[in-house]
Parts: C-alpha cells; sequence; structure tokens
C-alpha cells in the first residue's frame, strides 16, 4: 500500500510503499477512501508544536474508509462498514475525563496522524472503539472534513454557547471555519466572517456569513465593536494578531474560544480589561465520539454543506504549499 510519510520534521513527505498494517486485538484495518488535509498535519510535518510526533509516521486525521479486516476481540464494527477515524484515535474510557463526557482531555489519549499512523494512505488502522460509523448517503469526500474540521468547530460552537440572539465571528474562513460559520448559523446567530483572502470572504458570504470583515483592509476588533462586539469570538486563523484582533472585538462578557495552533502562538491578555469585561477566553480541543456523531447526524439531514476539492495523494507537498499560500478552496480532501 501506499503512504505519505513524514520522514523528518520540516523536510516534504515522501510517498512510500508499504505492507498492509496488520489489526491488532480492538483495532481494524481500513481501506481508506479518502483523507482530509487539515492545517495540523502541517503543523504535525514540521514539528510546530511543543510536543513533537516521532518521524517516521504518517499524517491525517480525517481519514474515511472500508473496514476490510478485524483484529481479534471486535464486535462493535463489521467488514464492509464505512467509518472515519479522527483526531482522538483512542482514550483510556476510565479517567476523570473519559467518564464526565471529556474523552478529548485523556492524558492517555493517542491522537491519529501524529502518536500513531494516520489516513494519508491506502490502508490504515484504527481502534474500534473509536473510529466512527459514516452514515448512508455521506460521501466519504464529505465525511472526511467533517470528521476533524466539522467536529472541531461543532465543538466549539457549543462551548461558546452561542444562540439565537448572539453575534459570533469566525476568524478564519478555511477548512474548519466555511463549516464554523454554518454551525454558527445553525445555532441561529449572526455571523461575522474574518478572513484576508477574497475567495474565503465569498465563500463565507455564500455560506450565510451575514457581516465580512476583510482583515488587510480594516481592523476586525473595530469593525465588531462597531456592531455592538461579538458574544462569542472563534479564533481558527494561524495567526496571533487574528487572536488579538478576535479578542479585542469581543462584548462585555463575551467569550473568546482558542482553535488554531499557531507555532510557538501567545496572546497578551489585559488583567483590568478581562476583569471588568468578564470575558472569558478557553480553548477548545477537537470534539468527543457523541460531537462526530452529531456533525454527521446534521450533514445526513442535508443542514451543512462540505467544500473541499478532491485530489490524488502524490499531490500532498504540493497541497501543503496551495494551503499555506492560500490557494485552497476550504479543504483538500486526498482519494485514495
Ligand atoms: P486553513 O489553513 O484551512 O484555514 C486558515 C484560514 O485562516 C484561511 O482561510 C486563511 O486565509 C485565514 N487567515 C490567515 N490569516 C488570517 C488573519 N490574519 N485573519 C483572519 N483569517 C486569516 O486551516 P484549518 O485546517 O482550518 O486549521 C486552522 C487551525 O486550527 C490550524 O492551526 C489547525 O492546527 C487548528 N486546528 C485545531 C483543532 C483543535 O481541536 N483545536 C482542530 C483542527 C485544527
Ligand atoms: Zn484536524
Ligand atoms: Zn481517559
Amino acid at each position: 500500500m501506499k503512504a505519505a510519510v513524514v520522514r523528518a520534521l520540516g523536510a516534504p513527505l515522501v510517498i512510500e510503499e508499504r505492507p498492509d498494517p496488520e489489526p491488532g486485538p480492538g483495532q481494524v484495518r481500513i481501506r481508506v477512501e479518502a483523507s482530509g488535509l487539515c492545517h495540523t498535519d502541517i503543523h504535525a510535518a514540521r514539528g510546530d508544536w511543543p510536543v513533537k510526533p516521532t518521524p517516521p509516521f504518517v499524517p491525517g486525521h480525517e481519514g474515511v474508509g472500508i473496514v476490510e479486516k478485524l483484529g481479534d476481540g471486535v464486535t462493535r464494527l463489521s467488514l464492509g462498514q464505512r467509518v472515519a477515524v479522527p483526531w482522538l484515535g483512542w482514550a483510556c474510557g476510565h479517567c476523570d475525563h473519559c467518564l464526565s463526557g471529556w474523552e478529548t482531555l485523556c492524558e492517555r489519549q493517542i491522537n491519529t496522524g501524529y502518536g500513531c499512523d494516520g489516513g494519508h494512505a491506502e490502508k490504515m488502522l484504527a481502534a474500534a472503539d473509536f473510529a466512527q460509523p459514516v452514515p448512508e448517503g455521506i460521501t466519504p469526500a464529505d465525511a472526511a472534513p467533517l470528521t476533524c474540521a466539522g467536529v472541531t468547530t461543532y465543538k466549539a460552537l457549543k462551548v461558546a454557547g452561542v444562540g439565537p440572539t448572539d453575534l459570533v465571528a469566525i476568524s478564519g474562513v478555511g477548512g474548519l471555519g466555511h463549516l464554523a460559520v454554518q454551525y454558527a448559523k445553525i445555532a441561529g446567530a449572526t455571523v461575522a466572517a474574518i478572513d484576508v483572502t477574497d475567495d474565503k470572504l465569498a465563500l463565507a458570504r455564500a455560506l450565510g456569513a451575514d457581516l465580512l470583515i476583510d482583515a488587510r483592509k480594516e481592523d476586525p476588533a473595530e469593525v465588531l465593536k462597531r456592531h455592538g462586539g461579538a458574544h462569542a469570538a472563534i479564533a481558527l486563523a494561524v495567526n496571533e494578531q487574528a487572536f488579538a484582533a478576535a479578542y479585542g472585538g469581543l462584548r462585555r462578557g463575551g467569550t473568546l474560544v482558542m482553535v488554531a495552533l499557531p507555532a510557538g502562538g501567545t496572546i497578551q491578555v489585559p488583567i483590568f480589561d478581562t476583569v471588568l469585561n468578564g470575558t472569558s477566553v478557553i480553548g477548545s480541543i477537537v470534539g468527543t465520539r457523541q460531537d462526530l456523531a452529531e456533525v454527521f447526524a446534521l450533514h445526513a439531514a442535508g443542514r451543512t454543506r462540505v467544500v473541499r476539492e478532491t485530489r490524488p495523494l502524490a499531490t500532498v507537498n504540493e497541497s501543503i504549499t496551495d494551503i499555506l499560500d492560500g490557494q485552497v478552496t476550504a479543504r483538500v480532501v486526498f482519494e485514495m
């Protein structure tokens, strides 16, 4: 089978021929149909974050495909079933976090395409308990971006507690942001979309955004404040200044949800303003299996649209360049 492999952090990926992986107890082998390229894969391949993956590894945590082999003891999935393999590849199921509905905070979790090989390959392994069945009627190429970009932004809006009278700022309308705009609309909010490319702003408009803010031309904080300030701002742009602008655009009592993970990123949060304005700043990491099931149900019901372009796996390095250059309409999905 072919796989896109990170041989060294910061080096281009290499398409390698590898033997099919053998599922261990509790695992399944999947014939991958589609695998979305998340910006996280770029951070992984470059070693951008404090906790680094160990090469060689196969990135990808939006892998979707057909179960073709069952390891010992697997009863939850069956051969021929379509599943998606998210970032949360495995969690212990026993700790405080797992037991309280926060399996995404499990200290023992294993992350797909980071702590184990991921979806940018013709075959992959997954823990049967964490591979999410894909409902009938969702194509593999649509299911892929929902598996990370979808569940992550759906969860971010949940933790922000967004409601129908809220102004919600979506900062960055890329792979994650184009779905965030839609979940915010589904929650009934008025949506301000912020980006730095014409295409992304046009996409946000097409997906229902009410207010477009071009961060190259105007200060998003000022524009948001002119509209009364945002109840919630979801920071999805891989850019520290965009976080600061999103914070600056909050109304009193507003919430900044940090989702993007720029290398070495920090922001200065003024204590006085945060206290007097009752501002919340929270981090949000992907979503649970239940969140992903909800994301799939919304899509199966025709309530979301996945905007993506499909490409062969061999384009992995140029696709990364295109994402960094802002040349991709929302998401690249590799079709195997
Ligand atoms: P992407 O590259 O597809 O999208 C980023 C968008 O931000 C682009 O549309 C870009 O034009 C826009 N942008 C760039 N500079 C901007 C600025 N100054 N202001 C406004 N917009 C700007 O990336 P993605 O796949 O959507 O991922 C975004 C980030 O989220 C990455 O850092 C990724 O690692 C992270 N992520 C986090 C989680 C989580 O669970 N917290 C999950 C998935 C991805
Ligand atoms: Zn991701
Ligand atoms: Zn746990």
